[in-house]
């Protein structure tokens, strides 16, 4: 994939600095999203703005996406100037958290026009994508894996899952559900702590030396809801979108989940009550509220 042309569509919070991160590593990026303040961003850094999905795999061999859900996956795939139509791409390398039934249906609708549905979900939130230590869960063929996995270690550690669409989806779902269940269970124990007149900062530090620990603790509790800042940069609603998707795969396959769909109850209420632009950290606040107290350090 060396010589190859590269475009990015989806320039948000993950996709804008994976984007600047291949632009650092000395490729050329023609790219595309609604949002011009990200286009705008992108084009600051060398990148090439282009006015749709289509005209961005007109211009490049290999099209990354970094989307919201499975319908917009789905949109920029095969809607009207969807990447189907494009001239040049063969290759579609999909960042987005969308669930195996949305990844398969990505990888029908490309197939039909002879490109490649690389199936490649993320993990390590905004900061792994800023410092390339993102976990890249793969599923394609074996092949085509190794040879995209030389651009892949410019956003981290490649793993690979598989050739079927959808595996790696099923992995970044597992992860995602346990990633969500620490924010949630780590919200209540803090609130216990510190409302019974425990110091926040001192039981973090004692669950990171001790069996508790997880990446709540270690990560967004310190940085987010300790400090107040609740921005962990994760919105609460992509979260609840992967719970969702998680109890829904499991459902399918017979997996009963009663833990995961409390979790995803607390999601649902993090959003009801803190907006639809609540962070990830807010169900922390949620917790707060309903106990009278605050969890800080
Ligand atoms: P985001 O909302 O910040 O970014 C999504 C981008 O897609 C936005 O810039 C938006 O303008 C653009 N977009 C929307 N509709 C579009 C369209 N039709 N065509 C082109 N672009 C369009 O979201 P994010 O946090 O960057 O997450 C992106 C994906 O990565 C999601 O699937 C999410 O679940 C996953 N993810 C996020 C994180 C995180 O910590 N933020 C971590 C791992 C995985």
């Amino acid at each position: 994939m060396e010589n190859k042309v590269y475009g990015f569509v989806g320039l948000g919070n993950m996709g804008g600095p994976m984007a600047a991160r291949l632009m650092a590593a000395g490729h050329a990026l023609q790219v595309f999203d609604p949002n011009a303040a990200a286009v705008s961003e992108a084009v600051g850094r060398g990148a090439v703005a282009q006015p749709s999905p289509r005209a961005v795999g007109d211009a490049c061999d290999v099209v990354f996406l970094s989307l919201p859900d499975g319908k917009v996956v789905q949109a920029v795939a095969g809607g009207t100037d969807g990447l189907a139509g494009a001239s040049r791409a063969r290759t579609v390398v999909d960042l987005s958290t969308i669930g195996p039934e949305a990844a398969r249906g990505a990888f029908a609708t490309l197939a039909a026009s002879g490109i490649v549905y690389v199936d490649a979900p993320i993990s390590g939130g905004v900061g792994g994508a800023v410092k390339g230590t993102l976990a890249v869960m793969v599923a394609a063929p074996r092949a085509l894996y190794d040879e995209l996995l030389p651009v892949l270690q410019t956003f981290g550690t490649g793993f690979y899952m598989g050739e079927e669409a959808g595996l790696a989806q099923v992995m970044k779902l597992a992860n995602n559900l346990l990633s969500a269940t620490a924010v949630a269970i780590t919200a209540e124990a803090m609130a216990m702590g510190v409302k019974s007149g425990l110091d926040a900062r001192t039981m973090i530090d004692v669950i990171n030396a001790g069996s508790g620990r997880n990446s709540a603790t270690v990560d967004k509790f310190p940085k987010a809801v300790l400090t107040g800042t609740f921005d962990v940069g994760f919105a609460a609603k992509l979260a609840h979108k992967d719970v969702r998707l998680c109890l829904a795969e499991a459902e399918a396959i017979g997996v009963p989940m009663m833990v995961g769909s409390a979790v995803r109850e607390m999601l649902v209420a993090t959003i009801a009550v803190c907006g639809p632009r609540a962070d990830y950290s807010d169900v922390a606040r949620v917790v707060e509220d309903w106990a009278g107290t605050k969890i800080r350090g």
